[in-house]
């Protein structure tokens, strides 16, 4: 169990940097669609009708194939299928999400709730399940664009208080000058609680926000960590950005520490 938890977190810091699944395309482009789908008649089905609504698309028939995939053509998005071969898409969807942001949009074949929560709560944008009308696919695919656009619009490409800075592009996080090196989960944990800075997070919202796959993960997991977060972020105690508000979570300080 241990292993599956640490192994995202060793790619992203052999790596170096957490390679950008979106936001990084000039404007105007044709938008890039990966398909990771096993099923070839699917696969052709939604090819066609997305190439055909304007869209650049590379499929992928298996897992690893399309992790290679993301790397290579880095993606506006990601559409992928649950029951794989090897690697189910479970499985991709948590590499995935230790890497980048991309929206990702599941097809599955089983209608059970219990797997769309499962898909959601797992860093999933939207669920679909087959089969479906063509109509409705390209209707979610643009709905998902468009919110991310937004959502990048939103947010600074980067974040700087005069303490600590965080470039969002390339995942780069320096403390009074100095880089810092922070694993996959740190992190996106320090990018949530910027993202929502002068709000207060509780645990469960953090493992939302923060974790790929955060069912069966415990609130004690979430201290542990932004205790090791606030360690790298050096100011101790009262002097961290990062405020401890006892009973109900963590806050990011809007007015940075002097
Ligand atoms: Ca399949």
């Amino acid at each position: 169990m241990t292993e599956g938890r640490h192994a995202p977190d060793t790619l992203a810091t052999a790596t170096g940097r957490a390679p950008e699944g979106s936001g990084g395309r000039p404007p105007g482009g044709q938008p890039r669609v990966l398909v990771i789908e096993d099923d070839a008649d699917i696969a052709l089905g939604i090819c066609t009708v997305l190439s055909r609504n304007g869209f650049e698309v590379t499929t992928a028939a298996a897992g690893r194939q399309g992790l290679r995939a993301l790397h290579g053509t880095s993606p506006d998005l990601v559409v992928l299928d649950i029951g794989l071969p090897e690697m189910d898409g479970w499985t991709v969807l948590e590499r995935i999400r230790d890497l980048s942001d991309v929206p990702v949009l599941i097809l599955s074949a089983r209608s059970m709730e219990a797997d769309k929560v499962r898909g959601l709560r797992g860093g999933a944008d939207d669920y679909l399940t087959k089969p479906f009308g063509n109509g409705e696919f390209v209707a979610r695919v643009q709905a998902l664009l468009r919110r991310n656009q937004q959502g990048t619009q939103a947010l600074p490409a980067i974040y700087d208080d005069g303490t600590v800075r965080v470039d969002f592009a390339s995942h780069e996080v320096i403390v009074d000058g100095a880089p810092v090196g922070l694993t996959a989960t740190e992190y996106r944990l320090l990018a949530a609680l910027i993202k929502h800075r002068g709000q207060i997070l509780s645990p469960v919202k953090l493992l939302e926000l923060a974790w790929s796959d955060p069912l069966g993960i415990g609130p004690d997991r979430v201290k542990y960590s932004v205790m090791r977060l606030r360690r790298k972020l050096g100011g101790a105690g009262t002097d961290s950005p990062i405020e401890a508000v006892r009973g109900f979570g963590y806050r990011y300080r809007v007015t940075p520490r002097t």
